[in-house]
């Protein structure tokens, strides 16, 4: 079985669930090959051989710096025709989310997005994933395909790959495959020092409970304290107190950390879609019947403009120790 393992990178700096996608593909057995795309893809690839990444693809091109979904899925539809894979394992990130559906699309193959757990029965892949807003957990398989089958896995539920043998294989790029019809204008950083949301351990998201913008800052100082990402609803997002990147839910991100502080945050169905495997949740919400309690590990009934400022002051006061 040849298992493909499709890494992420963004600025030159491998995603650290790319080695999530190799201990999924570990834990398949068989033959491992991941790959990596980028301006300058060597360098990543040798980190990824050394983590047990096996066969390294490694494709590099001045136009492959940033994501690009035509260019990405021409390269990665090539190297699967050169290969033939049996199943390619991505990120069920925003860009893998983007890449995996043209891939299945443009090669006719089938698809699982949102894998919680891979694993094998005989020779068929089988894919646990949430389905009806994470109420339903199914297991999904392909059959009769000579396609690859293709699987966004969510991140934070594998352990990434520590160890393990591999080698860098580099290997050439067609001009003909960058075409593409977008052309990247400007790539915007996001602020310095703020922590990736999908891949932070610790979340403090906020809801309309926060009452406006100008208590942003609260809930953001407890994020930072906890070296955490700050999150948000999308009541807040539509409100424009926030940016769409911090929205978690349904049409926002899925985030999966250790902990999720929901600050104000009554628990519609569509935010409870995007965190409730978080491993442990607490909620602060001045309403004893809001339903985020019901999935909370800890509830805290009160008013966050209270409980808040004491908890960030607590933290402060604990870590420093
Ligand atoms: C198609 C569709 C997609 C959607 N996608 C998303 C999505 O991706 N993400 C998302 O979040 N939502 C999404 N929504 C919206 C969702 O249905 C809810 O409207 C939204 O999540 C509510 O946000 P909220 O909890 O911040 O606000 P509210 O529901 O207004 O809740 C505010 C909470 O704050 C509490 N509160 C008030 N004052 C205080 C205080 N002083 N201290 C403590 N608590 C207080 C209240 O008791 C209440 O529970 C979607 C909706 C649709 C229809």
């Amino acid at each position: 079985m040849k298992i493909f393992a499709v890494a992420q990178q963004k600025d030159g700096k491998l995603a650290a669930a790319s080695y999530e996608l190799i201990e999924a593909a570990k834990s398949l057995g068989g033959d491992i090959h991941t790959v990596i795309l980028s301006d300058n893809a060597s360098a990543l690839a040798s980190e990824l051989a050394a983590r047990g990444g096996g066969k390294v693809l490694a494709v590099s091109h001045p136009e492959l710096k940033n994501f690009n979904d035509e260019a990405y899925v021409k390269v990665i539809s090539n190297l699967i025709s050169k290969y033939s894979p049996d199943i390619v394992l991505g990120l069920a990130s925003f860009y893998g989310k983007a890449l995996f559906s043209r891939l299945a699309a443009s090669l006719g193959a089938p698809m699982a997005s949102e894998a919680t757990a891979v694993s094998l029965d005989g020779n068929s892949l089988v894919v646990t994933r949430p389905s009806h807003g994470g109420s339903v957990i199914a297991q999904v398989t392909a059959t009769d395909s000579d396609k690859p089958y293709l699987v966004t896995l969510r991140m934070k539920i594998y352990p990434e790959s520590k160890d393990g043998s591999g080698e860098v294989v580099e290997e050439s790029v067609d001009a003909s495959l960058l075409e593409s019809k977008m052309s990247i204008k400007e790539v915007k950083a996001e602020s310095a020092g703020s922590v990736n949301l999908t891949e932070a351990d610790v979340i403090v998201s906020a809801g309309r409970g926060i009452k406006g913008t100008e208590n942003i800052p609260m809930v953001k100082d407890l994020a930072q304290v906890l070296k955490g990402a700050f999150g948000a609803s999308r009541a807040i997002v539509d409100a424009g107190w926030t940016e769409y990147s911090n929205q978690v839910g349904q049409t926002g991100k899925t985030v999966n950390p250790k902990l999720y502080i929901a600050i104000g945050i009554s628990g519609a169905i569509q935010h409870l879609v995007g965190m409730q495997t978080s491993k442990v949740i607490v909620a602060v919400n001045k309403d004893k019947d809001a339903p985020i309690f019901n999935i909370a590990s800890y509830g805290i009934v009160g008013d966050a403009f209270e409980i808040v400022p004491a908890i960030t002051k607590k933290f402060k006061a604990e870590l420093a120790d």
